[in-house]
């Protein structure tokens, strides 16, 4: 079974409508896709009755990634099937979702400072129905000409210490599990090996979360090294947190589809062990 359980749509900065995703996943042979926009849950209702209307439906869960602040990273918390419609989980996302819109206005007055205008009304041009992003501030300045590729946006002015940058003002890695849980959901670290931090504060990281009553971790995703997988499934079983992983995937493209690159060791219980899956 094909289990992906990390995607963005539209909603946030993935290019694919919850349509289109869904279809892809299909396409891809996935069996099971959890859809983990960032901040939002707004893309799940969508999905799942898209899904159904399939002949041979595959099964969609509800799922976020949670944007938090730790030490001065970014660190990144999944909710996996939770209540999607639940009144006080979609109440505390708006305070997401404010902070959202005042960091976009805070991010573009740092670039006109630099004499770059007209990318916040670009980005939220791209970002439409969805969360805006800096993924979206990339895309408009690679649009307009600022730089030539995304990668160079982020160097330059979007990544953490550079001119554009703006320190986030995200909830904490314990009020994310708290969210996550409350609404019924299971709280999974996000792409561990992927923060820009050494060895000894990824433990660090780990164990918090975990002490924090975290339920799991991705353990692979891609462009992964073989070294920091292993210490990944290190981790989650000194922690004794469940395994997970996801494409991240967020458009089509060279480096990256729905459903690759997911397997991590069998000595690792995964995330959906108690699962009703069908
Ligand atoms: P935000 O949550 O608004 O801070 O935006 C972060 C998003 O930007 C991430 O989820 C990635 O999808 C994207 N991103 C972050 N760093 C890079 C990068 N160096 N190149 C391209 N996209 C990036
Ligand atoms: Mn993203
Ligand atoms: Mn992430
Ligand atoms: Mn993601």
């Amino acid at each position: 079974m094909k289990i992906d359980l990390h995607a963005h749509t539209h909603y946030s900065d993935g290019l694919l409508s919850p349509k289109e995703l869904v279809t892809r996943a299909e396409m891809m042979q996935v069996d099971v896709l959890a859809i983990t926009d960032h901040d939002t849950v707004d893309a799940v209702s969508e999905a799942i009755a898209f899904a159904s209307q399939q002949t041979k439906p595959i099964q969609v869960v509800a799922g976020i990634e949670l944007s938090t602040k730790w030490h001065g990273f970014d660190i990144h918390i999944l909710g996996l099937q939770v209540e999607h419609t639940d009144p006080l989980f979609n109440e505390r996302l708006k305070q997401q979702h404010r902070y959202r819109d005042e960091r976009a206005q805070a991010i573009n007055k740092k670039l006109e400072k630099a004499g770059i205008t007209g990318v916040l009304s670009l980005a939220s041009e791209l970002a439409g129905v969805g969360q805006i992003t800096r993924a979206h501030f990339a895309r408009a300045m690679l649009e307009l000409g600022v730089v030539s590729t995304m990668e160079q946006a982020f160097k330059k002015y979007l990544g953490k210490g550079q001119r554009a940058f703006v320190t986030p003002q995200w909830i904490s890695i314990a009020e994310a599990v708290q969210w996550i849980q409350d609404a019924g959901g299971q709280a999974v670290l996000a792409h561990p090996a992927s923060y820009d931090m050494s060895t000894k504060w990824l433990r660090r990281l780990v164990n918090e979360f975990a002490s924090h009553g975290g339920d799991g971790m991705e353990v692979t995703h891609p462009q992964i090294s073989v070294e920091k997988k292993r210490l990944l499934a290190e981790l989650a079983s000194t922690h004794q947190l469940k395994a997970s992983s996801g494409s991240d995937f967020h458009a089509p493209g060279r480096w990256t589809e729905l459903g690759r690159n997911l397997e991590f060791s069998d000595e690792l219980t995964p995330i959906w062990h108690d699962w009703e899956l069908s």
